[in-house]
């Protein structure tokens, strides 16, 4: 037991049906058919090798989205082909989520090896427009298809996904209700770091906060700046755009119709609160780079055109932002600098990713695009950790209970 929840040290497994959660949801190439990344596939390697190990029947649920939100509608055959190299060792993929051919492949498993199933949001239970519809509690989520056809066959279940731990969906909460069920190691591990994160991170800790996710991040930075846990909080991205018009800057037409456009203006009365309150603590970028023609401009505050769209952080802002990360014990960053896609505006993201590689600090990177960044800048093996959540990590840090967190720590409290 750990944090009030069940480890995977808690229940005996051999010859157990277990149930695993995982997240392996990664950016698909659609012309392949193949995965443009495997990260996520990776991590989740340590709980499947250890349920092997122990002779447990391994059934996997995954879901795997689309480019576009809220379409979900990819097989997870790939990601057992992926799994089975990972592993060096056969891995059973079923066509079917809960249906006869999946249940009879559950059936079929013998000690020790390991099924996945297709896309859990096959099932219409499972998808996020479900979920924001009709917030069905965890009970009403256990009478769900998935949870009614599935529960029946296992011994226990191991939620493993910590990526999707702020989802409130039967695949994640229901099974708790029904199951005797423990956080899987990447789980325990991610939950480890990030409280310790929140709690008591060494000092001199220092925030990197940038990229498009504004309303969780300022939620986010709201409650560590109140725990007065972080030293400082660089910004960059749209979280800084925001800021700076909340600052009376002038940032120009293009970034405040971004801004409006994303149904954020909202949130600059937000960070005038947080200003007036944390203005010794959060670092807002002194100069700025926008697009002049095909070129890269950059301006200082004060001086940035009228009809300017802010795309990236200025070279003194680099300059000083990088002094806080050499200077720091602990560094934690979610949301790129600036739109780091485009070869002139990835410089700000660039540099900053670099000071990650070069300081003696303790790094997290979290996020999709903060870790596709780590890569595309050569210096992900230089990272201290990589997180495989981002929304989930970023809520976790918002001091809010994640909806597994509190299905598993629940179950533990019926089950001790
Ligand atoms: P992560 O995936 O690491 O959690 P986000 O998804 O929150 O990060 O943000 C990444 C996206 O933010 C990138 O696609 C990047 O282009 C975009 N972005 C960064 N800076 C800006 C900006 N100034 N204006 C608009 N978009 C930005
Ligand atoms: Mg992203």
């Amino acid at each position: 037991m750990r944090f009030g929840i069940h480890t995977m040290d808690d229940f005996s497994l051999k010859g157990k049906t277990v149930l695993v959660r995982v997240d392996m949801n990664q950016p698909v190439d659609h012309e392949t058919g193949t995965l443009k990344n495997t990260n996520r596939i990776a991590a989740c390697v340590p709980t499947i090798l250890e349920l092997m190990e122990k002779g447990a029947k391994i059934v996997l649920m995954a879901h795997q989205g689309s480019d576009i939100e809220y379409h979900n509608f990819y097989t997870t055959e790939p990601h057992a082909k992926v799994l089975s190299e990972m592993l060096d060792c056969p891995i059973g993929f079923v066509d079917d989520v809960c249906g006869p051919a999946a249940r009879q492949a559950i059936r079929s498993l013998e000690d020790g090896q390991v099924l996945l199933l297709d896309n859990v949001r096959f099932v219409s239970e499972e998808q996020t427009l479900f979920e924001k519809a009709l917030k069905l509690d965890h009970d009403a989520q256990a009478k769900t298809l998935l949870v009614r056809k599935l529960a029946p066959l296992a011994d226990v279940f191991v939620c493993d996904a910590f990526a999707a731990a702020h989802r409130d969906q039967p695949s994640i909460c229901a099974f708790p209700k029904v199951l005797p069920s423990a956080m899987g190691r990447l789980f325990e591990k991610e939950y480890c770091i990030l409280s310790e994160l929140l709690e008591e991170p060494e000092q001199p800790c220092v925030f990197v906060l940038g990229g498009a996710k504004v309303q969780d991040a300022f939620l986010m930075l709201k409650t560590v700046l109140k725990k007065g846990a972080v030293h400082k909080v660089l910004t960059g991205g749209l979280v800084a755009n925001i800021l700076l018009w909340a600052a009376g800057a002038e940032i120009g037409q293009k970034s405040r119709a971004f801004i409006s456009d994303n149904g954020y203006a909202g949130l600059v009365e937000t960070g005038k609160e947080l200003l007036a309150k944390f203005a010794d603590k959060i670092m807002l970028p002194q100069d700025v780079a926008a697009k002049e023609g095909e070129t890269r401009a950059e301006y200082s505050i004060g001086e940035i055109p009228s009809d300017c769209g802010i795309l990236d952080i200025g070279s003194v802002t680099s300059q000083k932002y990088k002094n806080e990360i050499e200077n720091a014990a602990t560094v934690f960053v979610n949301g790129p600098m600036g739109v780091f896609e485009d070869a002139q505006m990835c410089l700000g993201t660039e540099s900053i990713w670099k000071a990650l590689a070069d300081t003696k600090a303790f790094t997290v990177v979290g996020g999709g695009d903060s870790v596709t960044a780590a890569s595309r800048f050569g210096v992900k093996e230089q990272i201290g950790y990589i997180c495989t959540g981002g929304g989930a990590m970023i809520r976790f840090l918002t001091g809010e209970e994640l909806p597994a967190v509190a299905a598993l720590r629940e179950a533990a409290q019926k089950n001790p």
